[in-house]
């Protein structure tokens, strides 16, 4: 009899966790997944990403056509009307067809799904809904959950204070959304509820939108959002929300201290984060200890400090992406496989998918020059407008910019900052230059389609030498 059930035991069934069972099954070992949801895909497929970006699609094109943006085009529409429960069923359909896909790939790579959460033993021995199961390698990729705000009760079936999860699932437009937190949720959330017709406010702590994005990204953010009719309440904390019926009041003060003053709304979107989830987990029962953050360390090849026992996705250091948690996945079942996976964090894609959509990789300016010791000359900047970009220009998208950061010595890319209609798809063609050491003039001189948003990038990989052909 084999000493262990499984090769291999990933706890949860997120980007991080389905995708290291199915590698590790595709590499021959005996794999399970067990998960306390009823469908994989964790938090990304099911409550995150994909709902999110089923919403933001949908009401986009509401916009387009309720907005005049069609008029535009001198497409005529009649009165545009929303059917809000169709929006949400098709939503729910593409969660449904993707969860689903990813119960079919299961199967076909032949990896167990155990469903019930699990819970430690000891390093090899994990009880899952009553039963134990041993695993030579136990992967734990339990993901993350909504960072709460003390003193602030979240109801998601009562819609009136909610948190991403239920600014999903809201079955009316409220008539005025208050956001509390102007980083990713809060901005792909909000712009989905203001295109179909609430009025949204945003508070935010820190003096800028986007914490960790570029500097001059942040501060278009806040142009482009204030010109699309959010309301942006910069430095300033939301102390208290009451609610009383279905209105909610927020005290709010200056983030530095100072006069406090209310607003209502009858939906708060509480998104000022997430923190690694463990609960339940029984770490301590293999003495496995998680740092100030909640994560839980690991090393390069993703092994915490106990034997036998790997991390990764959300719950580890490092960006809360399901692509990086993808990678890790993939990575970390080639190391228990004995080859060698690695994941380049320097080089981890960012995207937040409003319109425009704003993404980044590599380094910030700020960061750029931090690394430098402030020596401005070490480093050089190229940008180049998307209004000048004959492809936006013809689109009518007059937003945003591209931004190659290189070094001065070098000229080795370090970072690329895009705010365009379809910067999402841009950027990847950026990580993938950086992850191959390109320089702004390998990107310069490189033959991109015309005309096409990605000409953007080579223009302003141009402009790092001070010369491109169209500004
Ligand atoms: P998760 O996806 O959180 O999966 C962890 C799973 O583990 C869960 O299913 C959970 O039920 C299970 N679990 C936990 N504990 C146990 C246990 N003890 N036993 C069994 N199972 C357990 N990222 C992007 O890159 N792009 C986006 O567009 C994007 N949009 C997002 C939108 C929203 C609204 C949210 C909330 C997040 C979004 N994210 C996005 C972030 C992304 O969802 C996460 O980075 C990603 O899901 C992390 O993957 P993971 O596998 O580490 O964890
Ligand atoms: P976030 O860290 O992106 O933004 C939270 C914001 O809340 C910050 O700007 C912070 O300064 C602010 N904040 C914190 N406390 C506050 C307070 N008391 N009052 C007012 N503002 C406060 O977190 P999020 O938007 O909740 O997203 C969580 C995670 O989910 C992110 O790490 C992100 O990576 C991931 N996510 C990614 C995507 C994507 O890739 N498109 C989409 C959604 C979520």
């Amino acid at each position: 009899m084999a000493e262990y059930d499984y090769d291999v035991l990933v706890i949860g069934a997120g980007p991080g966790g389905y995708v290291a069972a199915i590698r590790a099954a595709q590499l021959g070992l005996k794999t399970a997944c067990a998960d306390g949801r009823e469908t994989l895909g964790g938090t990304c497929l099911n409550v995150g990403c994909i709902p999110s970006k089923a919403l933001l699609h949908g009401s986009e094109k509401f916009a387009e056509a309720a907005d005049g943006t069609f008029a535009h085009y001198g497409i005529k529409t009649g009165p545009v009307t929303l059917d809000l429960e169709a929006m949400q069923a098709q939503k729910l359909d593409s969660v449904r067809q993707l969860t689903g896909g990813i119960e079919f790939l299961f199967k076909k790579n032949k990896v167990s799904w155990l469903k019930g959460y699990a819970a430690f033993e000891d390093a090899h021995t994990v009880v899952v809904a009553g039963q134990k199961v041993t695993a030579k390698n136990v992967v734990i990729a339990t993901g993350s959950s909504v960072t709460p705000l003390p003193g602030v009760v979240v109801d998601n079936d009562a819609g009136i204070v909610v948190d991403s999860t239920g600014a999903l699932a809201l079955d009316r437009v409220p008539n005025h959304m208050v956001v509390i937190g102007g980083g990713v949720i809060g901005l792909e959330l909000g712009s989905v509820w203001r295109r179909l017709g609430a009025k949204v406010t945003v508070v935010e702590f820190l003096d800028q939108l986007l914490p960790g994005m570029d500097g001059d990204v942040r501060k278009e953010a806040a142009k482009i959002f204030k010109k699309q009719g959010m309301e942006l309440r910069l430095s300033t904390k939301v102390t208290g929300v009451a609610v009383r019926g279905k209105t909610a009041t927020l005290t709010l003060e200056p983030s530095a201290g100072g006069t406090s003053e209310t607003l209502e709304a009858d939906c708060v979107l509480v998104a000022i984060g997430r923190r690694p989830f463990v609960d339940g987990l029984g770490l301590e029962k293999i003495g496995l200890d998680v740092n100030k953050r909640g994560q839980i360390e690991t090393d390069h090849d993703f092994r915490t400090s106990v034997p036998g026992v790997w991390a990764v996705g959300d719950v580890i250091p490092g960006p809360m992406l399901a692509h990086k948690a993808e990678d890790e996945g993939i990575a970390v079942a080639e190391n228990i496989a004995g080859l060698t996976g690695i994941v380049n964090h320097a080089v981890i894609p960012g995207v937040v998918y409003t319109f425009p959509e704003f993404a980044g990789v590599g380094l910030t300016e700020e960061a750029a020059l931090v690394a430098a010791d402030g020596d401005k000359t070490a480093i050089k900047v190229g940008k180049f407008p998307m209004l000048a970009n004959s492809r936006a220009k013809t689109n009518h998208e007059p937003d945003g910019f591209v931004k190659v950061i290189a070094d001065a010595k070098t000229d080795r890319v370090l970072g690329v900052w895009c705010i365009a209609s379809v910067a999402g798809s841009m950027i990847a063609e950026a990580a993938l230059a950086m992850e191959f050491g390109a320089t702004s003039e390998d990107i310069a001189y490189t033959c991109h389609a015309h005309p096409t948003h990605a000409e953007a990038l080579k223009e302003a990989a141009m402009a790092v030498m001070g010369k491109p052909i169209h500004m």
